[in-house]
C-alpha cells in the first residue's frame, strides 16, 4: 500500500482546524514567528509557504528577517525580543544560516517552550527523558503517517538509517518509546544489508538518492522515506522507490509522503505550544 502523506495530512488538519477554533473562542490565536537569515532562495520560499499554511489555519504568522552579514549577536537579540514577545507562540528559524554563522550558538537562545522544532537541548534531553516537550516536526511527522495507517510498532524490529540530530536519533527515541527494538545504521555501519533484510520496518534518513535498494529489503516490510533529494531536477527520495515498492508491504512516496506531513507538525507543535503558555 502506498502510504499516503497528504491524506494523512489532510486528517490531522481537520483535528488542528477545530483545536484552534476552540482556542479562539478562549480569545487565543496562535502567532508564528519566522525566523529568515540570510538571502538563501530555499529559506525565502519556505518561508512563504509557511505563511501561507498558517493563513490556512486563520493563525498570525510573521516572517522576521535579518540579513546575510547581520552578526550572531543581531539574531540573539532578534531571539531574545520574540522570546520575550507574549504574541508569539513558537519560533521556526529557517535552516541553513548563512556561511560563518554557528547554528547551535542561535538555537540555544530559543526558548525552548517556544522551539517549536524540538531543536534547543532542553527539549531533545526531554525527549531522551520521557518528559513532555516540543519536538522535531520531520521525525513527528514519520510517527503521524504510521499511526494513521494503524502499523503496529509494538515489538515491531525496526531500522533507522540515518543518526542525525534532527531526524535519525529523535525518531529512533520516539520509536522506542512505542516499544519497538530499533536499531540505528549509519554511514560506519557494515553489511547494512544483512540488518534492514531482517527489519519489519525501516525508516531511511540519509540524505542520499538510492540509499535503500529492493535487494536490502524484506517481502511485507513497511519502509519510510526522509529523504528530499533533487535528481536532474526531479524530487526524489532516499530510497529507490520504483523497485523496492515491488517487494515492500507498504511504502511512503517521495513527493507526497513524509514531507506532506511535516508542515502539518509545525502547526501541531505551535497549537501545544501555545496550550502550555496558557497554562503557565
Ligand atoms: P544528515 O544530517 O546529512 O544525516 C545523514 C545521516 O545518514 C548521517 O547520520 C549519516 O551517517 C547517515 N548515512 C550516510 N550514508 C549512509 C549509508 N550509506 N547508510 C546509512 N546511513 C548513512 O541528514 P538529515 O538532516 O538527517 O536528513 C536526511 C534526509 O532527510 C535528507 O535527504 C533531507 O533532505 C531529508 N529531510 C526531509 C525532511 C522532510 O520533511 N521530509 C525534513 C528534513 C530533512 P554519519 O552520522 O555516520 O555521517
Amino acid at each position: 500500500m502506498i502510504l499516503d502523506g497528504k491524506e494523512t495530512a489532510k486528517a490531522l488538519e481537520e483535528k488542528l482546524k477545530k483545536q484552534i477554533a476552540e482556542s479562539k473562542k478562549e480569545g487565543f490565536i496562535p502567532k508564528l514567528a519566522i525566523l529568515l537569515i540570510g538571502n538563501s532562495k530555499p529559506s525565502q520560499m519556505y518561508a512563504r509557504f509557511m505563511m501561507k499554511v498558517a493563513e490556512n489555519y486563520e493563525i498570525r504568522s510573521e516572517i522576521y528577517e535579518k540579513s546575510e552579514d547581520a552578526t550572531e549577536d543581531d539574531v540573539k537579540k532578534l531571539i531574545e525580543e520574540l522570546n520575550q514577545d507574549n504574541t508569539v507562540t513558537g519560533i521556526l528559524p529557517m535552516m541553513p544560516l548563512p556561511k560563518g554563522m554557528r547554528a547551535e550558538e542561535i538555537i540555544k537562545c530559543i526558548d525552548p517552550d517556544k522551539d517549536i522544532d524540538g531543536l534547543t537541548t532542553t527539549n531533545a534531553g526531554r525527549l531522551f527523558t520521557g518528559k513532555e516537550g516540543l519536538f522535531g516536526c520531520t521525525p513527528r511527522a514519520v510517527m503521524a503517517i504510521l499511526d494513521y495507517y494503524g502499523i503496529q510498532l509494538e515489538g515491531k524490529k525496526v531500522v533507522v538509517m540515518g543518526r542525525s540530530n534532527v531526524i535519525g536519533k529523535p525518531v529512533a527515541q520516539m520509536l522506542l518509546d512505542r516499544n519497538a527494538t530499533v536499531t540505528i545504521c549509519h554511514s560506519h555501519t557494515k553489511n547494512i544489508k544483512e540488518i534492514t533484510k531482517k527489519a519489519d520496518i525501516i525508516i531511511v534518513a540519509v540524505g542520499r538518492p538510492q540509499s535503500l535498494t529492493a535487494d536490502m529489503v524484506n517481502t511485507g516490510a513497511v519502509v519510510i522515506d526522509v529523504g528530499i533529494n533533487r535528481v536532474e531536477g526531479v524530487t526524489v527520495g532516499d530510497v529507490d522507490y520504483e523497485h523496492v515498492k515491488e517487494i515492500a508491504g507498504d511504502i511512503t512516496p517521495v513527493p507526497g509522503g513524509v514531507g506532506s506531513v511535516t508542515t502539518t507538525m509545525v502547526i501541531e507543535s505551535l497549537v501545544k505550544a501555545g496550550k502550555q503558555q496558557r497554562k503557565k
